[in-house]
């Protein structure tokens, strides 16, 4: 099947002798038991349910993986991952990332005695370089949040292979629509399905996605041991949104490379982080591994006070810190996404006090360059 069909018929349903289209919500905690040592293969939700199995189904699919896990959140999704590594393992990971990734890593996973080195991955070489004999894994985000780097995953995959290290793709930000790490050679997919797989801003949720089976049994084992899975109305949310996520991200993209076209002439931009500019850095690596660029968008202003006046006159685009949704949302990383993240760090990475971010949606691309133009002009509307 074409992954537009997948996205609409893509799981198997659970057995329903009523013919539903829309896949029942098993809104139940317990499962009775057929007889003694019998089991109707559900017992109790925490373990799985029904219309979580479905949204499994479907996610493992579109990303062409083996087994899918889905859990409460993003955050559950990489906590319960973490309950691979134990006490000395070493990870790599990238060093733009999500915050609350990075607050995960950095203030409570290190605590349990695993160690990370944060840096850039664009470079692969650089990469296996420091890998040492106590790393079990390379962490992922490309391109990343919010700064659009982008790592050449088949590249750092050829140098994980063989060696005993995972390589672990945050592919929120391009959605299977895009790009397909386990294709490229990945092991792990982790999603905020709150993001574009949802795609409504109305649910959280978070996914893993494994090629190997052995693997996806034992992150089974932890979501059920921890408790992360899965609400089944959240599952539902997301098998909902999934059905659209085709047109809606060939729609954010078409709008989101206008809006940068734009941006990028204004005088009152420095710079626009957008993978599908010619200028960008990384721009041949994007084109190569994934099918186009994504609806997500970085610039710096000029000047700080800009960033209050865009802020506070945006009347199409929301002012919230979420991404992916039909809904254009901006950001400022600087006090929201990435506020955890150590001064000295953020600004080495480029996350200073003239960034913002865009997610942009799927409203007409005239109304929210007329709604930019407006701030940047610091009229309101009416
Ligand atoms: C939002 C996000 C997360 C965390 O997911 P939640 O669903 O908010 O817990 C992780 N990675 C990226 C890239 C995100 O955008």
């Amino acid at each position: 099947m074409e992954f537009e069909t997948i996205c609409v018929r893509g799981g198997d349903k659970p057995y329903d002798r009523t013919g539903a289209i829309s896949v029942p919500i098993y809104q139940t905690a317990a499962f009775a038991h057929p007889g003694l040592g019998r089991s109707t293969g559900y017992d109790y939700s925490r373990a799985q349910n029904p219309t979580r199995e479905c949204l499994e189904n479907i996610a493992a699919n579109l990303e062409n993986g083996a087994e899918a896990v889905a859990f409460s959140s993003g955050m559950a999704a990489l906590t319960t991952l973490m309950a691979l590594f134990a006490p000395g393992d070493h990870l790599i990971v990238s060093d733009d990332l999500y915050g609350g990734t990075h607050r995960l890593f950095s203030q409570l996973t290190e605590r349990g005695g695993l160690r990370f080195t944060f840096m850039s991955t664009t470079d692969a070489e650089r990469v296996a370089e420091c890998c040492t004999p106590a790393t079990k894994a390379v962490f992922i985000e490309t391109p990343t949040n919010p700064m659009m780097h982008v790592t050449d995953i088949a590249a750092v995959a050829a140098r994980c292979a063989g060696r005993g290290i995972r390589l672990i793709v945050d592919n929120t930000f391009l959605t299977p629509a895009l790009q397909k790490p386990l294709d490229l050679g990945a092991d792990i997919v982790m999603h905020s399905g709150t993001k574009y797989l949802g795609g409504h801003n109305d649910a959280l949720a978070g996914l893993l996605v494994v090629r190997d089976r052995a693997l996806a049994e034992r992150l089974r084992f932890f979501s059920m041991s921890l408790g992360t899975g899965l609400a089944p109305f959240d599952a539902w949310l997301i098998i909902r949104g999934i059905k659209t996520l085709a047109l809606r991200v060939a729609r954010q993209e078409e709008n989101a490379r206008r809006i940068a076209a734009w941006l990028a002439e204004r005088p009152e931009v420095r710079a626009v982080y957008y993978p599908g500019r010619e200028d960008h850095p990384q721009y041949e690596v994007s084109r190569r591994q994934a099918k186009g660029f994504g609806a997500m968008i970085s610039f710096e202003v000029t000047e700080t006070g800009l960033v209050k006046q865009i802020l506070e006159n945006v009347r199409v685009i929301h002012f919230a810190e979420s991404l992916g949704g039909v809904d254009s949302l901006m950001t400022y990383p600087v006090l929201q996404t990435h506020a955890d993240i150590p001064e000295e760090k953020r600004l080495a990475q480029g996350i200073n006090d003239r960034l913002l971010r865009l997610s942009v949606g799927i409203e007409a691309a005239a109304d929210l360059i007329a709604d930019l133009a407006r701030a940047f002009g610091g009229q309101d509307i009416e």
